[in-house]
C-alpha cells in the first residue's frame, strides 16, 4: 500500500515536472510512412512539376499536381466536418522576370487552412513545394520527378493535415504547397504579400525543404539528424534609420544571434528534444545553406519568422540532375532514393511544433530587462490574455540554445537572484493554461 502510494507520487511529480502532453505523442504515431510513400509517389508520377510545365493535362505537369494537391486538402476536410478552407492563391509572373521566367506564368500555390478557436488571426504554417526542376532552370519537358525535392515536404504538409486536423487548436495551423521554387522563390513572394495584405498575424513558417534523403554524398548516412536554418535577426522592411539604432542597441545588450526566427528555430530544437529525444536537431545558424535559397525567405523579407527544415546530409547527384547514367552514377531525383521513416520522423517534428504552438497563448509582445551591476537580472514583460504563467529562459553567451529556465506563475516582473545579468542572455515565453508555451522573446526594452 505505502509502496503503491510512493510510485503513484512519484509518476505524479514526473508528470508535473516533464510538462508533457501526451496528445503530442499520438500525433508522432498517426504519421504514415505509407502515406507519404504514396504521395511522394503521385507527385514524382506527374512527370514534370516545373512551374513553367504543362498546366492543361490531367496526368502530367504542375497543372495536374496542384489539382491533386487541392483534392487531397479537399477529402481531409471532408473528413473534418469541412474543418479546411482550401484555395489557390496565385500571381501572374511576366516573361523576362528573371532569365528563368521564359513565358508568362501563373504561379499557383495551394493553402489549406485549418481554423484556430480562440486567434483565429495567428498562423502557424507549414510548407512545401510543388514544383520541380533538372539540369537546366528552363527546362520545363524533361521529366523532373523532384521526389526528395520537393515531394517530400509537400507530402509532410499533406500528412501533417490529414493527422492534425483530427484536433483543434487555438490559433491557426496552414498547411502550404508553394510553386515557383526553382523559379526564384515566386509562390513564397507572393503568399508572404497575400499575408500581409489580409493582416496575417504569422507565429512562424516552417518551411520543408528536402526532407527525406540519409544518404549523403559525403557518404555519411544519419537517419536521425536534421537541420534548423534560420537567420539571425529580422532586417525585412526595416529603413536605414532604425537598423541603425538596433546595431546599436546588440553592440551593447546583444540580441544580434535572437531574432524571431532564432526563437521559433530554438522551439523546434526544444520541441524535438522534448517529444522525439532520439532526434538530433542541428541549429544552424544562417538564413540557409551556402549561397542557396529556399522558400521561408520571401516570408523574412517582409518581417515574418520561419526557418527551414531539412535533411542533414545532401546527395547533390539526386538534386536539379537531368535523369541518366553517367561514369557509373546514376544521376537524378527519382523515388527509389527517398527514405520514408526519416521522411515520417521530419513529418512528425512538424507536426508536433504546429500543434505546440497552435495550442500556447501569444507570447508577450514587451520585454524589457535590467539589473547593471547588480548581482541579479530583473525582466518585465506585458500580460497576455490567455497566459496562465509565464517562463524566463537564460543560456550563456555561447550557446545556441535555451538552457536554463524558471517558471515564476502569473506575474509580469521577475527578479532571477544570483544570475548575472552579464553572463547570460534571457528571455520570457507566456505559458497556457494546458501548459504550451510561446517561443521566446528577447528582450526589447532596457531598465535603469
Ligand atoms: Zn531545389
Amino acid at each position: 500500500m505505502k509502496n503503491s502510494i510512493l510510485l503513484f507520487s512519484i509518476l505524479f511529480s514526473i508528470s508535473i515536472s516533464a510538462q508533457t502532453d501526451s496528445k503530442i505523442y499520438d500525433i508522432i504515431d498517426a504519421v504514415s510512412e505509407e502515406r507519404l510513400r504514396n504521395d511522394v509517389k503521385t507527385l514524382a508520377d506527374f512527370g514534370t512539376r516545373h512551374t513553367l510545365s504543362d498546366t492543361l493535362s490531367e496526368t502530367r505537369g504542375i497543372g495536374a499536381a496542384r489539382r491533386w494537391i487541392k483534392g487531397q486538402f479537399d477529402n481531409i476536410s471532408k473528413e473534418c466536418n469541412n474543418c479546411l478552407e482550401v484555395f489557390y492563391q496565385k500571381d501572374l509572373v511576366k516573361k523576362g522576370t528573371n532569365q528563368r521566367i521564359v513565358h508568362d506564368v501563373m504561379v499557383v500555390n495551394v493553402v489549406a487552412i485549418q481554423r484556430g478557436t480562440k486567434y483565429p488571426n495567428r498562423y502557424i504554417i507549414m510548407s512545401g513545394d510543388i514544383d520541380s526542376r533538372v539540369s537546366s532552370p528552363t527546362d520545363f519537358t524533361s521529366d523532373s520527378p523532384g521526389a526528395n525535392d520537393n515531394a517530400t515536404g509537400m507530402a509532410g504538409a499533406i500528412e501533417a493535415a490529414r493527422i492534425l486536423s483530427k484536433y483543434k487548436f487555438e490559433s491557426s495551423v496552414v498547411y502550404l504547397g508553394l510553386s515557383g521554387e526553382e523559379q526564384g522563390l515566386f509562390g513564397g513572394q507572393g503568399m508572404a504579400k497575400y499575408a500581409q495584405e489580409n493582416n496575417w498575424d504569422i507565429i512562424g513558417v516552417l518551411n520543408n525543404d528536402m526532407i527525406g534523403n540519409i544518404s549523403g554524398v559525403d557518404g555519411v548516412v544519419d537517419n536521425r539528424t536534421f537541420r534548423i536554418f534560420s537567420e539571425p535577426t529580422t532586417t525585412g522592411e526595416t529603413d536605414a534609420e532604425k537598423l541603425k539604432r538596433q546595431a546599436r542597441a546588440r553592440r551593447f545588450y546583444g540580441g544580434e544571434v535572437d531574432g524571431i526566427s532564432r526563437q521559433l528555430a530554438r522551439y523546434v530544437y526544444e520541441t524535438t528534444k522534448t517529444y522525439m529525444p532520439e532526434m538530433n536537431p542541428m541549429m544552424v545558424y544562417r538564413l540557409d545553406r551556402f549561397g542557396r535559397g529556399g522558400h521561408h525567405r520571401p516570408f523574412n523579407d517582409v518581417g515574418f519568422a520561419g526557418i527551414r527544415i531539412m535533411e542533414a546530409h545532401e546527395n547533390y547527384t539526386q538534386q536539379h540532375q537531368d535523369i541518366r547514367t553517367e561514369n557509373g552514377i546514376n544521376y537524378g531525383d527519382t523515388f527509389e532514393h527517398v527514405n520514408f521513416p526519416y521522411c515520417k520522423k521530419l513529418t512528425a517534428v512538424n507536426a508536433i511544433t504546429m500543434a505546440s504552438l497552435a495550442s500556447a497563448p501569444p507570447a508577450p509582445k514587451e520585454v524589457g530587462i535590467g539589473g547593471i551591476v547588480e548581482a541579479s537580472a530583473k525582466l518585465q514583460w506585458n500580460k497576455v490574455e490567455g497566459a496562465k504563467g509565464y517562463k524566463i529562459y537564460w543560456r550563456d553567451t555561447t550557446s545556441p540554445t535555451w538552457d536554463n529556465s524558471r517558471y515564476v506563475g502569473d506575474v509580469t516582473e521577475f527578479t532571477l537572484d544570483g544570475i548575472v545579468i552579464d553572463n547570460a542572455l534571457f528571455g520570457v515565453a507566456a505559458v497556457g493554461e494546458n501548459g504550451h508555451e510561446s517561443t521566446v522573446v528577447f528582450p526589447n526594452k532596457i531598465m535603469r
